[in-house]
């Protein structure tokens, strides 16, 4: 008898975090000059040929620019193909009416990974940019910690918890991050903090917690920029492989090869 059998493998699970997509409703329409549809489809290009063992691909956010039920149906009919399971959370950019899978916008939703749960709450407030959790979520989520002691878990959503040094972003981040620290202060089972909504690769930490933004598969924001600015970098996503023991690593990649013409003329967002 090998020890192997007695001993399996240790288990590792692969998600990959893509977000910001801002998809128009036609697909050859250009947004702040790019493509985001083509962008889109050159990212998950290349997260099925370096992670074709993903276990969920997780949008966090503003998958539309032009939030309306084709442009969702177009994007879930693409993902569809991909044989692997995707979830997505809402941005302000979204329209929670016809907002894929999410019924119950105001509830967390959870994916358990073995020894790993992802926990996706809403950010995103009718009618504004920036961003808010209401209590009965905070609620929820603190039951989640509290219930599921021996589970590691990432928790994602839209809005920055943080301040990014960018003035005009910072009007936009989440608006009640105390309230959501005083929950995960409690707590020594959450890993991390994913969230989208800043279009540029962050890390922050908190109470050891790191809280890690990732670019948009579209147009980037200049870190850093007191005023709306867009950066050059490319469009990219994030990667993180989750450990049975509770430890990860993750990574942002980034397409190259994809010619980035950005209109410096565009003024808002
Ligand atoms: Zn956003």
């Amino acid at each position: 008898m090998t020890s192997s059998a007695l001993t399996p493998r240790q288990q590792s699970w692969t998600i990959i975090q893509i977000t910001d997509t801002h998809l128009m409703d036609q697909e050859d329409l250009d947004f702040v000059s790019i493509n985001p549809e083509q962008t889109f489809k050159a990212v998950i290009q290349d997260i099925m040929e370096q992670y074709p063992e993903a276990d969920a691909i997780i949008h966090t956010g503003d998958l539309a620019q032009v939030p309306v039920v084709s442009t969702y149906e177009r994007y879930i009919n693409f993902m569809e193909t991909l044989n692997v399971p995707f979830y997505q959370i809402p941005g302000n950019h979204d329209n929670a009416e016809c907002f894929p899978f999410y019924d119950h916008k105001d509830e967390i939703h959870t994916i358990q990974l073995g020894k790993w749960s992802i926990c996706l709450m809403n950010s995103a407030v009718k009618g504004k940019v920036d961003g808010w959790v209401e209590q009965a979520q905070l609620e929820q989520l603190n039951q989640i910690l509290q219930d599921n002691q021996d589970q590691s878990i990432v928790l994602a959503c839209h809005h920055h918890p943080f301040e990014m040094k960018s003035r005009w972003i910072d009007n936009h981040k989440l608006k009640n991050t105390e309230q959501l620290t005083d929950i995960l202060g409690q707590h020594n089972n959450i890993k991390a903090v994913l969230f989208g909504h800043v279009h540029q690769d962050s890390l922050h930490k908190w109470n050891g917690i790191p809280f890690l933004s990732t670019p948009s598969t579209c147009v980037q924001f200049k870190p850093l920029s007191e005023k709306f600015a867009l950066d050059e970098q490319a469009p990219g996503y994030r990667v993180m492989h989750l450990h049975e023991n509770g430890r990860f690593e993750t990574q942002v990649h980034r397409i190259s090869g994809l010619i980035q013409k950005i209109n410096g003329e565009i003024s808002g967002y």
